[in-house]
């Protein structure tokens, strides 16, 4: 699905924050990339969407070159999960649920139906919160809708940066246990972005140890686990 081809980022100061990274995440994948702060997983990320460009290598989204994408098309094809989801705060959980590009171009019928089928997924009911504003939901809440929003186009990626850091820790547990549900049923290609081991090992099918820009290791959990 996803194939980074001996890519790297360097930066006009000289620095690579990403060399030598070569890797194919599979369809329906749940890729983890896990590694100290500044060891570049951030900028394989952003790589994908072409958020950062790359300067070296190549990435192919099925079988494609992400060069070749409309930049649009990429943006907005692929669902994007940040940190500290920005919720719009004058506007309710629907509109802010419903200001997803593509859903643009739908029925508001459609729409509607979207937004409840979206927050039943991410464990909220309907009923209580599509009126809500941001700041009457909980950090938590915020970042279901936060995946809501990602999914809301149905995009077959999903990128995701440190999506539960900030949450407290059972909010975090509770979330990590909501999304292996949700994967179990969508089957999205993700890639997700953590610095903490028991995360990735929880939620990774496969986990990509980073450190200074490159691949140290790569494997199941189970591998990973069995390091003499
Ligand atoms: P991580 O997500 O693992 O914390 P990042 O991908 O954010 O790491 O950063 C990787 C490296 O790239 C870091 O060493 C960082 O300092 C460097 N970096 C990021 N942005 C820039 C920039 N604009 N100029 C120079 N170096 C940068
Ligand atoms: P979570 O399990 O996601 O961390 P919390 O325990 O923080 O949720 O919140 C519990 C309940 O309190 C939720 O139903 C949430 O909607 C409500 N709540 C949280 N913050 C506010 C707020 N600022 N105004 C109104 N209700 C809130």
């Amino acid at each position: 699905m996803i194939s980074f081809d001996n890519v790297a980022k360097k930066y006009d100061d000289g620095t690579y924050a990403v060399k030598n990274f070569s890797l194919h995440i599979n369809e329906g994948e749940l890729l983890v990339l896990i590694g100290p702060s500044g060891s570049g997983k951030t900028t394989t990320l952003k790589m994908i969407n072409r958020l950062i460009p790359l300067t070296e290598g190549y990435i192919r989204i099925k079988d494609k070159m992400i060069s070749d994408y409309d930049i649009h098309e990429l943006r907005w094809d692929i669902g994007y999960v940040l940190q500290q989801i920005a919720l719009f705060p004058h506007m309710t959980i629907e509109e802010n649920i419903a200001i997803v590009p593509e859903m643009k171009k739908w029925e508001q019928e459609e729409i509607n139906q979207r937004i409840d089928e979206l927050l039943h997924m991410v464990g909220l009911e309907p009923e209580t919160y599509r009126k809500r504003l941001p700041n009457e939901l909980s950090g938590g809440q915020q970042q279901r809708i936060g995946v809501a929003r990602a999914l809301a186009a149905n995009p077959p990626i999903i990128l995701m940066d440190e999506p539960f850091s900030a949450l407290d820790p059972l909010s975090r547990e509770k979330l990590q246990d909501d999304l292996i549900q949700l994967q179990n049923n969508i089957k999205k290609t993700i890639v997700f972005v953590t610095h903490d081991m028991s995360e990735a090992l929880k939620l990774g099918d496969r986990i990509c140890l980073m450190r200074d820009g490159g691949i140290v290791q790569t494997g199941t959990p189970e591998e990973l686990l069995q390091q003499p």
